[in-house]
């Protein structure tokens, strides 16, 4: 498939009309064709208008015709074979095997929504049948099911070019709510963007769905991300990426006369705890899963373990010693693009400038390779200063040591908002992990024990979210079917008369839906 530089507005592949934007192969730090011109507030005038024109008529689409087109969606993804593989590879220096493990996951995402859709459990109906003699006053019948906010703005992730991206989890989440999609796709991979794009607008062509389900835009996030953002017809926003970025688009979308929900999944460093019996038992082995956990993917995930805590002692001193003897044996990897490998770069800066290095991986041998730091600081500093909190993207992470269990409890407290937090213990740690869970469950969207936060599972009970800064949201998630209810809201029929109600709140239940029924649920 030769690629064309075009956006695509509804089946229309158009032109844009602002600065070009080029990927860069950051391995060799050149250039890639084609050239993608950047589109205007015209261009998302258009692809509004489209989404606006589709909104009703596809919200109502049955949720066999839904799920099939989510399988559509995913079979051409596939079809596009390896050329899209090749073609994410140039452009994000990822490895073959984890862009190919990448598709796997977002057709599986698709895939797992379209069972999610036709299963019926996010309408989420509820029936309280009338009460004609109920006294003092009757009560009318009242039915609830959830319908689908409206046209959905996602932004795709530079760190996730399939699976956050163009069909990534907030596209597969808001199309199985029924909200058509405006994707702006991230400048570091625009080719990878348009294959996947034009795999979504046959899935659309070949399913009979109105053109306006999707549409496809290139530009900046000044000019198409806040124009998107701002317009009316747009009803939430789908974001992955950084705190600056996500604060600014949920800041315009509260200053619009009609506000939106912004779900933003933004910046968290993920503390993981080091318990002193297991620290005791298997340090030089926790060590290794760790190392192991930050250098994954050049440390490029948003569950990268940036923070380790643990209580000063021998044990703690042989995991922080074993730990600075395997990272040098680390190479460098290369970063995503130029801009994210410089963030890291001054990150990295920052950081010596108040915490000492314990170690570093192999020197780059490359452009745009990050080289791995591991870096120590008691907790009296980390208390003291903010800016050893800051997210470093990329293979970086501080170990803090704390003087006693009440210092790790001082600086749980300090902590913001994480997507997870990790816990390593034996059975003798039980009362001091105890102890400390209702401050970690405060913080973070996910609490793992004995394991590492890369790898996030996608199914039906994960949160991937958490207070603010992890998200701008933490009522939600997401990956995982959870994901959908941030693109549904309730709606509630008072006295309607059968012909009058949608099919999932007539009184047949003719979707044979497990409906919560006069307050008991159905079999
Ligand atoms: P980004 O700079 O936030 O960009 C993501 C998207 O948001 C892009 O489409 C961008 O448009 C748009 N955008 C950014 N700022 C905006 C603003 N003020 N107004 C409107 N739109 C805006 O994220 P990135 O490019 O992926 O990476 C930059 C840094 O983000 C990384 O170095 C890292 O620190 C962080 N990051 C964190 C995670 C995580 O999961 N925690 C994931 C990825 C990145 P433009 O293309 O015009 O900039």
């Amino acid at each position: 498939m030769t690629l064309t530089g075009k956006m695509l507005i509804g089946q229309h592949a158009t032109t844009g009309n602002r600065e070009a934007i080029r990927a860069v192969n950051p391995a060799t730090d050149t250039p890639m064709e084609p050239a993608y011109p950047g589109g205007d507030r015209e261009h998302v005038a258009q692809a509004c208008a489209l989404a606006w024109a589709a909104f009703d008529g596809y919200r109502e689409t049955s949720l066999e015709a839904r799920a099939a087109f989510l399988e559509a969606i995913a079979a051409h993804i596939e079809a596009l074979g390896d050329e899209l593989i090749e073609r994410a590879v140039a452009e994000t220096g990822l490895p073959r095997a984890r862009i190919q493990g990448e598709r796997g996951r977002t057709c599986g995402q698709l895939r797992t929504f379209a069972r999610t859709v036709r299963a019926g459990e996010w309408l989420d109906v509820r029936v309280d049948p009338a009460q004609p003699q109920r006294q003092p006053l009757p009560r009318p019948d009242l039915r609830q099911r959830h319908i689908a906010l409206g046209p959905v703005a996602v932004f795709g992730a530079s760190n996730f070019p399939l699976a956050f991206s163009v069909a990534g989890g907030d596209t597969a989440s808001a199309l199985a709510a029924g909200c058509p999609v405006v994707v702006k796709a991230h400048g570091a991979h625009p080719g990878t963007s348009e294959l996947v794009g034009r795999a979504v607008a046959q899935a659309i062509q070949a399913c009979g769905l109105p053109e306006g389900v999707f549409s496809l835009l290139y530009g900046s996030g000044r000019e198409v991300g806040i124009a998107l953002v701002t317009d009316p017809r747009i009803k939430a926003v789908g974001f992955t990426g950084s705190r600056s970025g996500g604060v600014a688009l949920t800041q315009a979308a509260q200053a619009r006369p009609e506000p939106i929900p912004v779900y933003a999944e933004m910046s968290s460093i993920n503390p993981v705890y080091l318990f002193p019996a297991a620290l005791a038992a298997r340090g030089e082995g926790l060590a290794k899963g760790f190392v192991g956990s930050l250098t994954q993917g050049a440390g490029q995930f948003c569950t990268n373990p940036g923070l380790v805590i643990g209580v000063q002692g021998p044990a703690l001193d042989r995991f922080i010693s074993t730990a600075s003897e395997l990272l040098p044996t680390c190479a460098a990897q290369t970063m995503l693009t130029p801009g994210i490998f410089k963030a890291f770069d001054s990150g990295v800066t920052a950081l010596t400038e108040h915490a000492r290095v314990s170690a570093k991986g192999l020197a780059a041998e490359g452009p745009n390779q990050g080289q791995a730091h591991l870096f120590v600081t008691p907790a009296k500093d980390f208390l003291a200063n903010e800016q050893l909190q800051a997210e470093v993207f990329g293979a970086a992470s501080l170990i803090v040591v704390c003087a006693s269990n009440e210092e790790m409890h001082q600086v749980s407290e300090h902590l913001e908002g994480q997507l997870t937090a990790t816990l390593h213990l034996d059975d003798d740690d039980l009362p001091s992990a105890k102890a400390l869970l209702p401050v970690l469950e405060r913080k973070a969207g996910r609490l793992l024990v004995n394991g590492w936060p890369t790898g996030v599972e996608v199914c039906d009970a994960m949160v991937h979210g958490g207070p603010f800064p992890a998200t701008s949201d933490s009522r939600s998630t997401s990956v995982g079917t959870a994901a959908i209810q941030r693109f549904l809201r309730p709606v509630c029929y008072q006295d309607f008369p059968d012909a009058l109600l949608p099919d999932a709140l007539q009184h047949g239940n003719p979707l044979l839906l497990r409906r919560l029924l006069d307050g008991q649920r159905e079999a």
